[in-house]
C-alpha cells in the first residue's frame, strides 16, 4: 500500500493504536516489535477488538484484506506521520534538551492554547515512536503542534527532525543526562544541537535562552532567532524575582506568580513566554496560563504527607537536575530538611564519579539528614546514611520514623520509583 493510500485510510478514521489492549473501534493498528513482543502476533486480536486496518511486516500473519503487509511497520508509521505533517498547515515547534522538556512543553502548550488550536506531545512520548504518534494527532484545524523530542544517542534528534520537519525549535539546556549513550558531555551537546543543525540548514527559527552561554555562543551569528535573557538587554527581558518556593517573575512590568518550584523552572517559564510573545498572545493571557499551571506526575510536585512538607521530584534524575534540585532545596526557608536521593541511571563510565559528586554536595549542604539509596550511592565515600536498595530504605524508615514535622526532597531515577517513599513517612 502506498503511503498516500494509507493516509487516505487514516483520514477516514484518524486514530492509531499500537497496543491491542487499548484499541478503539476503527483504529489502525500498527504491529510494532519490541524487545519482548512481536505486534504481528496480535493481528487477529486487533481485528477482533475493532481495528479497521492492521499494519504488519510478517507475511504469515496476513488474514484478509484488512491486514496490510509492509516492509517494516515502524518505518511505515514514521513515513505516515511525516506525510501527515506535510499535508498539514500547522506550524511545528520542536523542543529537546537534557532537562525540563516535558515541563517546558506543557507550559508552551498552556500559553499558546489560550489563543491557538494546538496539539502537543502526550506525557513523555518523545522518541522514534512517540514523535510520529504525536504528529498523527494533528487535526485539520490545528494551528500549532508542540513536539517533545528525546534522545539518548547521537543522530536521534536529526532523525526525529526529518520526521517532524519543525518550523521552530528550542533546546532547554545541555546537561549531564544519558552520558552513557552520548559518550560524555561533548556528545550531549552535539546530539542536542542536531535540532539547531536542522533548523539552521532549513533557515527556520530558533528560540533561545540567552542566559545560557552555550546557546548564546552557538547561535551568535544566526539571525532567525528570538531570545530571552534576564541580563542581556539585547534580548527580551524577563527577571526572576523569587524562586523560593515558587518561581515569581517580572515581564514588561507584569508580575507572574507560578506554582513551579526552584530557579531551574525559571528558563522553562521564559521559553513559554517568548514563544507566546512571538505568536502575539496577550501578556494577560500568558500570565493566566502560567499561574494556572501546576506540575503533576512526580515532577517537582509539592505535597503535604502526614504534615511533612514534601518536594517530590521522583520522576527522573541525572547529575545536572540533581545539582539544581539540591541547591534549590538548600535555599528553601524551612527547618529540618531531609534529603532522600536515589541512584542516577544511564551514566556509563561516569557513574562512580557523578554519584560521588552528588554525595559530596549533599553532605556539604546544611541538611538535617541525608539518605542515599541504591547500589551506586552505596558505593560512594560518604558520611551520609547509605542504603543499598529501596527495601533497605523501607526497613530504615520503618524503624526510625520521622516524628517531628520535616521537609523532604525526594529525587532519583525513574527505575528507583522513589514516590514509594510517600507510604513510609
Ligand atoms: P525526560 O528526559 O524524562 O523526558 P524532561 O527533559 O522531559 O525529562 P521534565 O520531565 O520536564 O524533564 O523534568 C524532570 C525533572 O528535571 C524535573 O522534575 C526537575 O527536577 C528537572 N528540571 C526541570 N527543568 C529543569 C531545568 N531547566 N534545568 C535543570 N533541571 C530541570
Ligand atoms: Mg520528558
Amino acid at each position: 500500500m502506498k503511503i498516500q493510500d494509507l493516509h487516505s485510510a487514516f483520514l477516514a478514521h484518524p486514530s492509531i493504536s499500537t497496543d491491542t489492549r487499548k484499541i478503539k473501534e476503527n483504529d489502525i493498528f500498527f504491529a510494532l516489535k519490541g524487545d519482548n513482543f512481536n505486534g504481528n502476533t496480535y493481528a487477529q486480536k486487533a481485528l477482533d477488538n475493532g481495528a479497521s486496518l492492521v499494519i504488519i511486516d510478517e507475511e504469515k500473519y496476513l488474514i484478509d484484506d484488512r491486514t496490510i503487509l509492509v516492509k517494516d511497520v515502524l518505518t511505515t508509521l514514521q513515513q505516515l506521520a511525516n506525510f501527515h505533517r506535510r499535508q498539514s498547515k500547522a506550524q511545528v515547534i520542536s523542543l529537546t534538551g537534557s532537562n525540563g522538556k516535558t515541563t517546558t512543553k506543557e507550559l508552551i502548550n498552556a500559553v499558546l492554547r489560550k489563543t491557538y488550536r494546538t496539539i502537543a506531545t502526550k506525557g513523555n512520548l518523545n522518541n522514534h515512536i512517540g514523535v510520529p504518534l504525536t504528529l498523527l494527532t494533528i487535526q485539520p484545524d490545528t494551528e500549532i503542534a508542540i513536539v517533545e523530542m528525546g534522545a539518548n544517542h547521537l543522530k536521534e534528534i536529526e532523525f526525529l527532525c526529518e520526521i517532524a520537519e519543525p518550523d521552530f525549535g528550542y533546546i532547554t539546556n545541555f546537561g549531564k543526562a544519558h552520558l552513557e549513550g552520548f559518550g560524555g558531555i561533548e556528545g550531549v551537546k552535539k546530539g542536542k544541537s542536531e535540532l539547531y543543525d536542522y533548523l539552521i540548514s532549513h533557515k527556520k527559527s530558533i528560540f533561545l535562552n540567552a542566559d545560557d552561554p552555550i546557546q548564546k555562543d552557538k547561535l551568535s551569528t544566526y539571525t532567525k532567532k528570538f531570545g530571552f535573557s534576564s541580563e542581556d538587554s539585547k534580548y527580551y527581558t524577563i527577571k526572576l524575582l523569587e524562586a523560593q518556593p515558587f518561581v515569581n517573575l517580572i515581564v514588561e512590568n507584569i508580575n507572574i506568580e507560578t506554582n513551579l518550584i526552584g530557579a531551574y523552572n525559571f528558563p522553562n517559564c521564559c521559553a513559554a513566554i517568548i514563544m507566546a510573545k512571538y505568536f502575539n498572545v496577550e501578556l494577560s493571557e500568558i500570565k493566566k496560563a502560567l499561574e494556572e499551571y501546576t506540575p503533576d506526575n512526580n515532577r517537582s510536585q509539592i505535597l503535604d504527607n502526614n504534615g511533612h512538607y514534601i518536594i517530590l521530584d521522583a520522576y527522573n534524575a541525572n547529575p545536572s537536575s540533581m545539582k539544581v534540585a539540591l541547591e534549590n532545596f538548600n535555599s528553601l526557608k524551612k527547618d529540618r530538611k531531609i534529603l532522600i536521593l536515589g541512584d542516577m541511571f544511564e551514566l556509563g563510565e561516569s557513574a562512580k564519579e557523578e554519584h560521588q559528586n552528588i554525595s559530596d554536595l549533599a553532605t556539604s549542604l546544611n541538611f538535617e539528614q541525608v539518605l542515599l539509596v541504591g547500589e551506586n550511592f552505596y558505593a560512594t565515600n560518604s558520611t551520609a546514611v547509605r542504603l543499598k536498595s529501596f527495601e533497605e530504605l523501607k526497613v530504615y524508615l520503618v524503624n526510625k520514623p520521622t516524628q517531628t514535622k520535616s521537609s523532604f526532597l525526594i529525587k532519583g531515577s525513574r527505575g528507583m520509583a522513589l514516590e514509594r517513599v510517600l507510604d513510609l513517612i
